[in-house]
């Protein structure tokens, strides 16, 4: 039985999203029956069968914002996917980014790649996938393509190996779809401000069928007036919803209340829970079109990067009572969607990975009761730079020379050759200001952090696995943890420090013993573990290592 139509759908939203991922695909009586419960005690889900067989689906979640504290944290509310993957899968907290700018576009280049983002060419989303060269299908938003990505990714190793191997890539943001997947020309989208995926002419001309048909039905609209309020009795919140320092202050206590106009709703459904059931039912849609996992012979790839929770945690923080709810609520959606998956595919054929690109510290005027920053505070780094170009013009070199993107950025080096300047002269002022400076740990140049000692100095090891030594930026500065910049309104994330590197690092499937890990990994250790399982070879040197999933 195949359900398409959608008028039932707007008696409630959790029925919304039970049926728009569950009914419409496949066969729906079978599917459910099939579908195992999730459930803290379910027994392994290839308990039973001899000899796990190898994946059909190897399925790639990356949760936008998801420090590994949220695992816990919420462990008691959650009763879906997350509680499913956290309690059934091999689960290291201890997971990083050992980078430093901790941000969307390195942390998915990051994550199938198994290398470094000074080696993937994306060092931060400002130096990331944006382009004028690669037109959006279907929306006037600003191109992207992979164009500054270097090197290949799991999905490449998996394709040289089968040439017939199938991959699709969803988000919300185009960075989250396209940097996992790396250079492919594949199935790769993501959502667009007017309501619609969309991908751009560096992947194809036109949009695919199945993908207009997605578009048409204009989900999106099914959320117009309607209020966002807590899943579950206030008593089940730790957070007080009364704090003005979320959402500058603005619509910052439930509900949070949809408007109706189209354009409206297009553009703020991406600020809402309801935003990542959006991508899980557009991923799920292209798993059926696409047939993937669908064939005893081959593996493929579904990658799916869930961004509803970086977009609530930047409005409201992380010590919101929204961002539990948002937890609370991708949780059930993404139960909802992995019972999907295993009823069309069967969970014994799917092996999933989980992780976060980064994670995030809370507002400086907060004094929160899960982060230790009580000595935060905001930075205001105008005078290093008013110092920095006061002696570049002293010493005859256009202040447009350089910019204040990812540290001190040289952008006209010929400027500084013909003024007979070394920039890094100009860069050791600007680092010697900011040392100056309350809620600064260090500035450094870049040429001084290459001899540091990487295995003790992690805050050097994360930059020079972050920008190389010779390239436009000649230096960086590195706040105390949980510091601010002067200036940013919102929460937010992107420093060196273990609150925004550290990030669950999860593999659930056929054979891998259930449980805690302990110690560390890294992000870039993923790729290479996944290659190990599917018994394939990573088509070049990686930053990563296998890790051994028994315990
Ligand atoms: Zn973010």
């Amino acid at each position: 039985m195949r359900t398409r139509s959608l008028g039932p759908l707007r008696a409630s939203l959790s029925s919304v999203l039970a049926l728009t991922l569950v009914l419409p695909f496949g066969t729906g009586c079978r599917a459910q029956a099939a579908a195992p419960r999730p459930s803290a005690t379910a027994s392994r889900p290839d308990a039973g069968r001899a000899g796990a067989a190898k994946p059909t689906l190897v399925l790639f979640l990356t949760i936008d914002q998801f420090g590994s504290d949220y695992f816990e944290r919420y462990g008691g509310n959650f009763s879906g996917g997350l509680r499913r993957l956290r309690d059934e899968g091999a689960l290291w907290m201890r997971g990083r980014h050992d980078h430093a700018i901790a941000e969307t576009a390195p942390g998915h280049a990051s994550t199938m790649s198994g290398r470094f983002p000074v080696h993937t060419g994306i060092a931060s989303n400002s130096q990331g996938v944006n382009t004028n060269e690669a037109p959006l299908l279907g929306s006037t938003d600003v191109g992207a393509s992979p164009f500054r990505f270097l090197g290949t990714t799991l999905f490449d190793w998996m394709r040289a190996v089968d040439p017939a191997t199938r991959a699709l890539s969803v988000s919300r943001k185009d960075r989250g779809a396209i940097l996992p997947i790396g250079r492919a020309k594949t199935d790769v989208y993501w959502y667009a401000s007017n309501g619609v995926f969309t991908t751009s002419t560096y992947y194809r001309e036109a949009l695919p069928a199945w993908v207009s048909a997605f578009n048409a039905r204009q989900l999106p609209l099914l959320f117009a007036g309607k209020s966002w309020t807590p899943l579950l009795p206030d008593d089940r919140y730790a957070e007080p919803d009364s704090n003005p320092l979320e959402a500058s202050g603005r619509d910052y206590v439930f509900p949070h209340r949809m408007a109706l106009g189209r354009d409206t709703v297009f553009r703020d459904i991406r600020d809402t829970p309801w935003m990542d059931s959006l991508t899980l039912a557009f991923a799920l849609e292209g798993l059926r079109h696409l047939e993937l996992g669908a064939s005893a012979a081959r593996t493929d790839l579904l990658a799916v990067s869930l961004s509803a929770t970086d977009a609530v945690g930047h409005k409201y923080g992380p010590d919101s009572k929204e961002i539990h709810d948002q937890l609370l609520r991708l949780d059930r959606y993404l139960g909802a969607f992995l019972d999907s998956v295993f009823a069309l595919r069967g969970a014994s054929n799917v092996l999933i990975a989980l992780t976060a690109d980064h994670g995030v510290a809370p507002y400086p005027e907060l004094r929160s009761p899960y982060y230790r920053n009580h000595d935060a505070q905001r930075v205001d780094a105008r005078n290093a730079w008013r110092t920095a170009f006061a002696a570049m013009r002293a010493a005859g070199v256009d202040t447009a020379a350089v910019e204040n993107d990812d540290g001190f950025r040289v952008r006209d080096a010929e400027a500084f050759r013909r003024a007979g300047v070394d920039p890094d002269a100009i860069a050791g002022i600007w680092v010697r200001e900011l040392r100056r400076l309350n809620g600064v740990l260090r500035a450094d140049l870049l040429r001084d952090l290459a001899r540091a000692d990487t295995v003790h100095d992690a805050i050097a090891r994360r930059w020079l696995h972050m920008l190389p030594v010779d390239g436009p930026v000649r230096a960086v500065v590195t706040p105390e943890p949980f510091a601010y910049w002067q200036g940013v309104t919102y929460a937010t994330h992107g420093l060196p420090h273990d609150h925004d590197t550290q990030v669950p690092v999860l593999f659930w499937g056929p054979g891998i013993p259930a449980g805690r890990r302990a110690g560390d990994a890294r992000v870039v250790d993923m790729a290479p573990t996944l290659a190990a399982r599917l018994g394939i070879t990573p088509l070049e040197r990686l930053d990563g290592r296998v890790l051994p999933l028994a315990p």
